[in-house]
């Protein structure tokens, strides 16, 4: 009972959440569904009443007139509500579908705002996973929730008219309609307890499937299968997968086949007993024959009309509400917006201070970042250096704000970085991951969309220029309205991987952010563009803050301030020449380098 209350409370705040959701893009929508319960309310009553009156008026005094009324009513009344049953229908169907379509956006912001850590976490990923199949075909989303809600409340107010028409007739009858429903109601519990189960089990072994038939099959691994011949191993898991959805799909059909069937046999028996019940009432005259043809009629209604869907639509909506919870809680999910409140313009930057700052990645034990502390002045340019996995691109990490620190505190303009509302504070940063990503839209789309709004940008041209693009896209039929990739357009581009850089460098510096990030910038480029770059880097920078990684340590020249990083902490800071002068890592790293270089 407990578990029954408890289910039926969190399938209500389900229906808010869902209606909530629903009225703010269609107001009109919850007066739709009530409309529609009302007129199909009443579609059986005329089915029962007229014929009554129709029996009653041919056994007795058989007015022509009366008997066409009669007709008229149940003819015309059925045809007037089932059209504008139709037109009800139609109009919420295509509101449906766009409340879907809303829902999938809704599913895709959340899965852009959430807290960059939870990106790489295997239960949000599940969570998504699981939101997205709660509100696929297992529930049908709100069309298949209203669905359930209309059906509900239409046997809902139909019961009630049935059963005055059946217990003033044969109070018996009723007995017997509430016992076999009863039995069914229990079977159909059964059955969805099936599916309940297999959605439970399911988003692991999908997500393996949308890996296997969506990533995989799909451009970044197509050199990969091919060139390391990996479509039999590929072939080999997807059979596994295959093997594991089909049997648990025959198990969960199995169980239902064998619920489904006792559930008709039972109702079959009542039936039975009733139609011999109601045969004798007629035999022995207890009963009229219009009262035999309404009784057996509104008897139908009761069980196949009203209870047995009444039951297995609260049912459903009772799984179905459990399905889409998922996408609540997937949509309950922190996002970085929820972090922080300061507001810090531009003018409020003052430098980035890193006090004791320790880190280790959420859920792992080992420290990447141990005690860090170092000073990064307003209009400086620093340069982080260290071994491969010294924990460089973290502290970049860490200063987008894409994780939080575990210890310690990365301070600007006085407050902890974690203070700022996030969207206030990216707004400090232009930012060239290693491993950047371009998108699938116009050349001018991509550098523009670092533009930070309500300032001034730098000038499209310059910034073409200045990257080292400007040639390339002059030479482009569309120009800059050149789409990247072929994905979408066959007159797209495919830049190169030295191309694609340059262009990922104009979007960060056209955003004219005062903090300039560059990790790894050049480690696509030949060396000639690589010279044209460090050439150009202070304009480029534009006297901003900038931090800098690279390989390559002789561009650490270009910078004010160097800091080596090793053995998970802070080992050097010093300009070039003065670590030069030291002999220390850096002294060793820069030698060691510079030797190569003259070998190769
Ligand atoms: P660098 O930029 O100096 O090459 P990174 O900052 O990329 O080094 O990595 C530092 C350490 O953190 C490495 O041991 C790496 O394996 C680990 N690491 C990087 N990203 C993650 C992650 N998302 N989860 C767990 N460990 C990570």
């Amino acid at each position: 009972m407990k578990t029954l209350l408890a289910s039926l409370k969190g399938s209500g705040m389900v229906c808010a959440y869902f209606y909530r959701f629903a009225t703010k893009e269609k107001p009109k929508y919850l007066a739709l569904l009530t409309m529609n319960v009302i007129l199909l309310s009443v579609l059986p009553f005329l089915g029962i009443l007229i014929p009554k009156s129709m029996i009653e008026e041919l056994m007795g005094e058989q007015k022509i007139p009366r008997l066409c009324l009669l007709v008229g009513l149940l003819v015309g009344g059925t045809f007037l509500l089932k059209t504008l049953i139709s037109i009800l229908q139609e109009i919420r169907e295509t509101w449906e579908d766009a409340l879907s379509r809303r829902i999938d956006l809704e599913m895709s912001k959340k899965a852009m705002r959430i807290k960059f850590e939870h990106t790489e976490s295997e239960s949000a990923l599940s969570a998504r996973q699981k939101a997205e199949t709660g509100m696929s075909w297992y529930s049908g989303g709100i069309k298949g929730m209203s669905e359930c809600i209309v059906k509900l409340g239409t046997s809902f107010c139909v019961i009630f008219g049935v059963i005055w028409i059946v217990v003033a007739i044969s109070p018996v009858l009723l007995l017997l309609s509430v016992t076999a429903v009863l039995v069914n109601a229990i079977c159909t519990s059964k059955i969805n307890l099936a599916a309940q189960e297999v959605f439970e089990k399911t988003p692991a072994i999908n997500k393996f499937y949308s890996y296997i038939y969506t990533k995989i099959n799909g451009r970044e691994y197509a050199k990969e299968l091919r060139l390391y011949h990996a479509s039999p191993l590929v072939e080999k898991k997807a059979v596994e997968n295959a093997k594991s959805l089909n049997q648990m799909d025959n198990e969960c059909a199995r169980k239902q086949f064998s619920w489904g069937i006792l559930g008709s046999t039972m109702s079959a028996v009542g039936y039975g007993i009733s139609y011999g019940w109601l045969g004798i009432l007629a035999l022995k005259g207890t009963i009229t024959v219009a009262e035999f043809v309404t009784c057996i009629t509104a008897m139908e209604t009761l069980t196949n009309g009203c209870l047995i869907p009444f039951i297995t639509n609260a049912q459903q909506l009772m799984m179905k509400c459990n399905f889409m919870s998922a996408f609540i809680a997937y949509e309950a999910l922190e996002e970085e917006k929820d972090q922080g409140t300061e507001k810090l313009g531009a003018e409020g930057f003052d430098g980035i201070t890193l006090e004791h700052v320790s880190f280790r990645y959420p859920g792992t034990e080992q420290w990447v970042l141990r005690d860090v502390s170092f000073e990064i002045k307003k209009g400086e340019s620093i340069s982080l250096v260290g071994l491969n996995g010294s924990g460089k691109s973290t502290l970049v990490k860490l200063i987008c704000r894409l994780y939080d620190v575990t210890e310690g505190a990365i301070i600007i303009g006085g407050k902890n970085i974690k203070e700022y509302s996030y969207e206030e504070y990216v707004k400090l940063l232009s930012v060239v991951f290693q491993d950047f990503k371009l998108f699938g839209y116009s050349i001018e789309e991509n550098v523009r969309m670092g533009g930070i709004q309500g300032e001034e940008g730098r000038k499209l041209e310059d910034v073409y220029e200045l990257s080292g693009v400007s040639e390339w896209i002059s030479s482009l039929e569309k120009k800059g309205q050149t789409i990247i990739g072929k994905e979408f357009d066959m007159e797209g581009v495919e830049p190169s991987g030295g191309q694609a850089q340059k262009l990922a460098i104009a979007r960060a510096i056209y955003r004219n952010a005062p903090v300039v990030i560059l990790d790894e910038p050049t480690a696509a480029l030949d060396p000639v563009a690589e010279y044209e770059i460090y050439e150009r880097f202070h304009d480029l920078i534009k006297n901003k803050t900038a931090i800098y990684i690279s390989h390559r340590l002789s561009s650490c020249k270009f910078c004010d301030k160097i800091v080596v990083i090793g053995d998970h902490t802070v080992q050097e800071v010093g300009n070039h020449e003065e670590l030069m002068a030291r002999n220390g890592i850096y002294a060793d790293l820069f030698q060691t380098q510079a030797k190569l270089y003259v070998a190769g």
